[in-house]
């Protein structure tokens, strides 16, 4: 067992923090008030190779694993969160479905622009009624000749609304069989017909991060846009999810990271009673929970990310690093505004604390992750 990282892991973990230090920091809090969509930046992410960071290299790829991606959001939440779900998501829930599913064909029409940093994916599973009760969704689409006709709504769906968004993978019902119903995957460009976008949510966190509630009225996409089998939607978009759990839990441990460092140099900076805060032992209690949270956050994290890597069974783990992550996160935010104090209100800890809590809710909720931990207990 070896717990250092390779020189290439090293050198990405440098040149990701150099860039969220030195572009991305100084604009955090202005992106974050004016909740603006960071093109610029997006675009950097896409021209230092991150885009396609683990996508194969004839797709316009860099071909790394899976370790590399998690190291990636890691640094960029450790700075910003919206940055890290954006790239997260467009990586994840953008290029995995056709990473896993399309046909060659698919990969050069839509898996290489987003791996270039050209276009930004998405993929729309969330509806009003079907959040956690995935298999609960209502929008369908028919086979009309050649064409799949879609009805429906999607809600929360993000990357999908920029102008560089290029293309939502939805999951529709496209029938019966057997007496159930059929889901597959399709995937819609964005400006086809009968395909609009609602306003920018206000939402509690993840500002300078992009999310649309999307409507589908008679809208028609080629046969050829169905992802994998036909009725195979909802197994392939638990896979994506299981690998989406760990870019999630890449950003609780960034976000954690950022949390616990800010509380420390704060704690040492500020004095009381004419000694430093850090000499407090309420003080130096919260931190040395915090930094062993970050610690086993990281160690399980990479663990299931280089499982993933390796071909092996991961799905556990992935699951268990997002729960813990995401949890340690909530908390980590909640205790370094405690140690901050009033100086929060004005302080990047404030914009750490909100974008905190959807990482227990995103890609399965807390509830969710421990349903299927209990089942691989046999429970
Ligand atoms: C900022 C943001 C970005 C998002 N981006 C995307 C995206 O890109 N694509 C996308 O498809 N979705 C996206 N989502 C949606 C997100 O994935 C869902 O919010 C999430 O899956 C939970 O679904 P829900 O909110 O409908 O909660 P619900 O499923 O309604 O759950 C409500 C509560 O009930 C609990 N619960 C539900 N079922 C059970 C059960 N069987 N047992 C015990 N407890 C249960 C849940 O844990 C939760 O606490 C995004 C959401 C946000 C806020």
């Amino acid at each position: 067992m070896n717990f250092d990282l390779s020189e290439e892991h090293l050198a990405l973990k440098q040149l990701v923090r150099d860039f969220a230090e030195s572009e991305v920091a100084p604009v955090a809090e202005q992106l974050d008030e004016q909740a603006q969509f960071p093109y610029d930046l997006v675009k950097k992410m896409g021209l230092l190779g991150l885009t396609g960071l683990i996508f194969a290299k004839e797709y316009g790829g860099r071909g790394a694993d899976i370790l590399s991606f998690a190291i990636a959001i890691e640094e960029l939440a450790r700075v910003d969160s919206s940055m890290a779900i954006t790239l997260a998501a467009d990586v994840s829930l953008g290029g995995g479905p056709i990473n896993l599913f399309g046909t060659d064909e698919q990969k050069r029409k839509w898996l290489t622009p987003l791996a270039l940093g050209e276009v930004l994916g998405s993929m729309g599973l969330t509806e009003p009624g079907a959040g956690s009760d995935a298999g609960a969704t209502q929008t369908t689409a028919v086979l009309d000749g050649d064409e799949w006709v879609i009805n429906g709504s999607k809600e929360f769906i993000t990357n999908s609304g920029t102008e560089m968004s290029g293309f939502v993978t939805i999951t529709a019902v496209t029938g019966e069989w057997d007496g159930r119903r059929e889901i597959s995957n399709i995937v819609v460009p964005r400006g086809t017909a009968g395909y609009s976008q609602a306003e920018s949510y206000k939402k509690m966190g993840w500002h300078a991060s992009d999310t649309h509630e999307l409507s589908f009225v008679d809208c028609r996409v080629p046969r050829e846009n169905l992802l994998g089998e036909r009725g195979h939607g909802f197994k392939q978009l638990l896979q994506v999810l299981d690998g989406g759990r760990i870019s999630v839990a890449a950003i609780g441990l960034g976000l954690a990271q950022g949390c616990f460092e800010m509380a420390l140099a704060f704690a040492k900076e500020r004095t009381w009673a004419g000694q430093p805060l850090s000499r407090s032992q309420a003080v130096q209690f919260k931190l040395a929970d915090m930094a062993t949270n970050v610690e086993l956050a990281r160690l399980m994290l990479y663990k299931a990310a280089v499982l993933q890597s390796q071909g092996r069974p991961f799905v556990e783990e992935a699951s268990m690093a997002k729960l813990f992550a995401s949890e340690i996160a909530v908390k980590a935010a909640d205790e370094a505004v405690g140690i901050i104090g009033i100086e929060s209100q004005n302080h990047p800890i404030n914009r750490f604390f909100r974008d905190a809590k959807i990482l227990t809710i995103g890609e399965g909720t807390s509830e969710i992750q421990r349903m299927v931990l209990a089942r691989f207990l046999g429970c």
